[in-house]
């Protein structure tokens, strides 16, 4: 098997399996416990929040909550602050945001929030001209994906958290983290981001953990009300092994950044090059350079996504045709529509994305491939005028 979705979701590394297992078996302790017996688990916990910390590149280690998944620490930042803040009523964000953010605010414009939602250009570049221009006394959350999950675009999130704070300082930024974290460096005690999520199953964690940064004078109120975990914010007795999972996920990912920014790079422009160069109806979505170094996206005209896909499949190859949570729709990606991909490449881009865990012969295979399943493909495209006028044109 070749496993080129790791935007999707990412095997989970070795090294965090072992310090979860303990865990899992003999230190079962509930860690708010008294006894000695809930020592090991509650240090564990400590040990886990001073490395998500890190990673994030946070001041102190109460800044971070321990949450299920990236979906829940965005509601939690979402509805935490706008729970906060209910004189305002006014939310910026953006067109290419994660479901998970953008379904959160159609809720809210339901119930008399006025949301401006920010374009991108061809390049999925964002508009911050446009944002910048709808910041307003009565904005509430300013809301910005660190990078997209389709495209691998990064947004410029610390300039607009800038500039959102010397216009507007009560006005909260909350960035979606998720497709950053383990990919480019984060550190948010540079910037003036208050809130920031990520997701553990994005960076070599199990899935069902996730974490979410807060600045310290920024008030939330929380999702799930009960005991005193996660300082009162997160209710729950904590998830031992997913925590240390995280953890140590997030100290390996941290290890690995520069690995990802020149070594998974390099594969990724590789498959991109290749592919580029050996199948005519290839389009690349994106090609700016400012995106994460395991993501690229291809457009492949006149033919559909879930064909290639399925045929990809059948060789063993894992790829996506838009965000885990899209793909299985027949819908075209809410993010590619944004970007004005022609009608012609919409319905066949397909998403690689690759992790530390890939190797050159999978990136060689999947270029010695990708041509042989187009080949058959366009043969059965209804659209042969045009496949020959494009292969006319390359
Ligand atoms: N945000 C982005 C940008 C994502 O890509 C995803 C998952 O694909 C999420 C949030 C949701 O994360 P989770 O699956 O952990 O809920």
């Amino acid at each position: 098997m070749i496993y080129l979705d790791n935007n999707a979701t990412t095997q989970i590394d070795e090294k965090v399996l072992e310090e979860m297992l303990p865990f899992l078996k003999s230190e079962y302790a509930n860690p708010s416990s008294m006894y000695d017996f809930a020592r090991k688990p509650a240090a564990a916990i400590k040990d886990a929040r001073v490395k998500v910390r890190d990673f994030l590149g946070a001041k102190n280690e109460k800044e971070i909550f321990f949450t299920s998944c990236g979906s829940e620490s965005a509601n939690m930042a979402i509805r935490g602050v706008l729970d906060c803040n209910k004189e305002k009523r006014h939310i910026i964000t953006t067109k290419v945001e994660h479901p998970c953010v953008l379904n959160t605010y159609k809720y809210f414009e339901k119930n008399g929030y006025e949301v401006d939602y920010i374009g991108v250009n061809s390049q999925g570049e964002l508009n911050t001209e446009e944002l910048k221009s709808k910041l307003r006394k009565d904005t509430a959350l300013v809301s910005v994906m660190y990078a997209n999950n389709e495209t691998g675009v990064i947004h410029p999130v610390e300039e607009i958290a800038d500039y959102v704070k010397s216009k507007s300082p009560d006005t909260r930024v909350f960035v979606d983290g998720v497709q950053a974290g383990g990919k480019i460096p984060i550190n948010v005690k540079e910037t003036q981001i208050d809130l920031l999520s990520v997701s553990g199953h994005k960076f070599h964690a199990p899935k069902g953990i996730g974490a979410l940064y807060v600045k310290p004078d920024v008030r939330i109120t929380s999702l799930i009300s009960g005991g005193h975990q996660e300082r009162g914010l997160r209710a729950g007795t904590e998830n031992v092994p997913y925590i240390v999972g995280i953890g140590k996920a997030a100290e390996l990912a941290q290890e690995a950044l520069k690995y990802e920014a020149t070594e998974v790079k390099r594969l990724r422009d590789k498959l991109e090059a290749g592919i580029l160069k050996n199948v005519f109806n290839a389009r690349l979505n994106t090609s700016i350079t400012n995106r994460v170094p395991n993501t690229t996206n291809i457009g492949f005209e006149y033919v559909e996504g879930e064909l290639i896909l399925l045929h990809l499949s059948d060789l063993g190859i894992c790829a996506s045709s838009g965000s885990a949570c899209t793909s299985g729709s027949l819908e075209p990606s809410h993010v590619l529509r944004a970007m004005g991909i022609p009608f012609t490449a919409l319905h066949g881009s397909i998403r690689f994305s690759l992790s530390r865990f890939n190797t050159e012969k999978d990136i060689d295979c999947v270029i010695e491939k990708m041509p042989i399943i187009m080949d058959k493909l366009t043969k059965i495209s209804p659209f042969q005028a045009e496949l020959a006028a494009l292969k006319d044109r390359t």
